[in-house]
């Protein structure tokens, strides 16, 4: 069963429609060629029955005209004179006079007279009667076809008989046509016409005329061997029945009926009777043409199928474009509103994103700013030991010389006295050299990166600052730096840098035989740039910690001594600087470079502390 649910899908498809197209094209193809061949039978049958009727009206014509001829000529008194004295020399000779005469005007082929018997009595001219006119007289008809045994032409005979009045029939007087002419006029029709055949059978359906000479003779439809025998016997035909001319016996009247002959294209069928005659006419028309005009209509019928199956798959073609374009908008819309979408929300998170990063930076500033000042104090908390060290001492001198003085005055040695009191401001000089250096180290660096510093002072005060540790180790210090050379570099700043690279060196140091600490300056960039080198001879760094000398939080001290933020902050101020500071490894020791751009108003001049 078909699911009438499958219809749409079935539509859509082009396959469908290839199919479509060839069943329409084979519809078209029978279709037209049917009725192409019908309407092309029908007019060939109509064009060949009027055909058939005109041969019939000139057949008709050419018998009929002389139809009333015997009739009349029975009244005539010389043939009167003749049946009554049939034996009588004179009335014969006056009665073939009379029917020459007659003959001649009335342009028939002979005329005769016969007794009872069929013995000629009178004639328009010698002749030896047919054969059948004796079996025509017993059966008492007006009219026989005989073919003249001599010549082979179809001859037709008119009878009627001569009697005296209220007497049986005492002879005959006939009159013989000749069919020669009419049947030549076919003929000479059937060489012109290679369409049309026509022929005429008579009760026997022997044909007896034809526009096809060689048909002649032969039998409508099949005899058997008997009836040819009997046929053959009856001597009615001048030569031998022909084989079987095969028509069916019995064609219907006035109906177009398809035969075959053998070795010939199909024809149409025609046939008209001549009732009064007893004979049948039969037109053959070929069907040649009316099948090829009906294949031609059949392929047009066929290209109007297929145009119209083409036609309709190109619809449907057409139909399933929109749809998918109709689709493919849809799709777009919906993709385009998601997209909408997404960007909305992407632009909300963004926007989020940009609040969280604006506040972690915020955090982060304070958390460095504390860092800086956390990694100050780690210094100062590391320095504070030696620091109390080197204020108790020149405090415990002080007092000491304090005390001597107090003496000297009591001795009166005044000049003693000034030297112990210039000795003792030199110490709370230096002591006040300490103090504000710490201050001003300790202070939260406030200013913004730039400035010009004198290196030479810079180095000098972070010295200072270590001093105390540089002395205890006894730390051989080699400065080579250019003197009165001013860096672009806030003074504080750059302090706490080489404070913080000094001090990682001496801690690197404080347990090596050899302890030696070099600063030098090296020009870059034709002197526009200096590179600042921190040296030491210390442990220096493995290779596999050198990467991360600058993370946050990597030390390598005990717990309580490093932080693990010195380089980080250092680097960062380098970089403030607009400097790089790297971590190099010597072959003993390290070194701790950064790059500063020079104040080029500085002064040349070499400088060792
Ligand atoms: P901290 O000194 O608090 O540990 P730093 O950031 O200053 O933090 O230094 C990190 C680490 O780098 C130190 O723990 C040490 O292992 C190494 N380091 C720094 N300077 C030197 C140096 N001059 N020689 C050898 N190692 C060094």
């Amino acid at each position: 069963m078909f699911d009438v649910s499958r219809l749409p899908r079935l539509l859509s498809r082009p396959g469908f429609y290839l199919f479509l197209t060839g069943a329409l094209m084979a519809l078209g193809f029978a279709l037209a060629h049917r009725i192409s061949e019908r309407s092309g039978r029908e007019q060939l049958s109509a064009l060949s029955t009027e055909r058939l009727e005109l041969y019939a009206t000139n057949l008709s014509a050419e018998l009929g005209r002389q139809a009333s001829l015997p009739s009349l000529l029975a009244i005539a008194p010389t043939l009167q004179a003749l049946m009554n004295a049939p034996d009588d020399a004179d009335a014969r000779r006056a009665a073939s006079q009379m029917l020459a005469r007659v003959n001649v005007r009335a342009g028939t082929h002979q005329l005769f007279v016969a007794d009872a018997e069929g013995q000629v009595l009178s004639a328009s001219e010698p002749l030896t009667p047919p054969a059948r006119l004796r079996e025509a007289m017993a059966q008492g008809r007006t009219n026989f076809f005989a073919a003249d045994p001599a010549t082979g032409s179809s001859d037709f005979y008119l009878l009627h008989p001569l009697r005296q009045p209220q007497q049986a029939a005492a002879g005959v007087i006939v009159v013989r046509f000749n069919l020669a002419p009419l049947e030549a006029t076919w003929v000479d029709l059937g060489l012109r016409s290679q369409n049309e055949r026509i022929l005429v059978a008579d009760d026997q359906d022997v044909v007896i005329m034809s526009s096809v000479q060689a048909w002649k003779y032969t039998v409508l439809g099949h005899a058997d061997p008997s009836r040819r025998r009997a046929l053959q016997a009856s001597a009615r035909y001048p030569q031998a029945i022909g084989a079987d001319l095969e028509l069916p016996a019995s064609l219907e009247v006035h109906q177009g009926q398809q035969v075959k002959l053998p070795g010939a294209k199909p024809m149409l069928a025609q046939q008209r009777q001549l009732v009064p005659l007893g004979l049948r006419l039969v037109a053959l028309s070929d069907l040649t043409e009316v099948r090829q005009r009906a294949q031609a209509a059949a392929w047009g019928g066929a290209a109007f199928g297929a145009s119209i199956g083409l036609l309709l798959l190109y619809l449907s073609s057409r139909r399933r474009a929109l749809r998918q374009l109709t689709q493919a908008q849809t799709q777009l819309q919906q993709a385009h509103a998601q997209l909408e979408q997404l960007v909305d929300s992407r632009t909300a998170e963004l926007r989020q994103a940009n609040e969280a990063l604006k506040t972690q930076i915020a955090q982060r500033l304070q958390t460095e700013g504390e860092l800086l000042q956390a990694s100050k104090l780690a210094v100062l908390g590391q320095m504070s030991a030696g620091l109390s060290h080197e204020v108790n001492q020149p405090l415990t001198a002080l007092r000491a010389l304090a005390r001597n003085s107090i003496r000297l005055l009591e001795n009166g040695r005044r000049d003693a006295v000034a030297t112990n009191l210039q000795l003792m401001d030199d110490m709370v000089e230096r002591m006040s050299q300490i103090t504000r250096q710490l201050k001003s180290f300790a202070r939260k660096a406030d200013e913004p990166a730039g400035g010009s510093t004198p290196l030479l002072d810079s180095v000098r005060a972070a010295l200072l600052l270590l001093e105390h540790r540089s002395r205890a180790l006894g730390v051989q210090i080699d400065v080579d730096l250019t003197a009165g050379q001013r860096v672009r570099a806030e003074a504080n700043r750059l302090e706490q840098v080489l404070v913080n690279l000094m001090g990682n060196a001496l801690d690197a140091m404080q347990h090596e035989p050899l302890r030696r600490l070099r600063v030098r300056a090296r020009p870059l960039d034709e002197g526009r740039r200096v590179l600042i080198q921190v040296q030491d001879s210390g442990t220096g760094v493995s290779e596999t910690a050198l990467p991360h000398l600058f993370e946050p939080f990597f030390t390598t001290k005990p717990a309580g001594e490093g932080l693990g933020l010195g380089l980080v902050i250092s680097a960062k101020i380098v970089h403030e600087f607009g400097g790089t500071l790297r971590a190099v490894r010597l072959e003993r020791g390290m070194s701790f470079e950064f790059d500063l751009a020079v104040d080029t108003t500085s002064t040349m001049e070499t400088a060792d502390v």
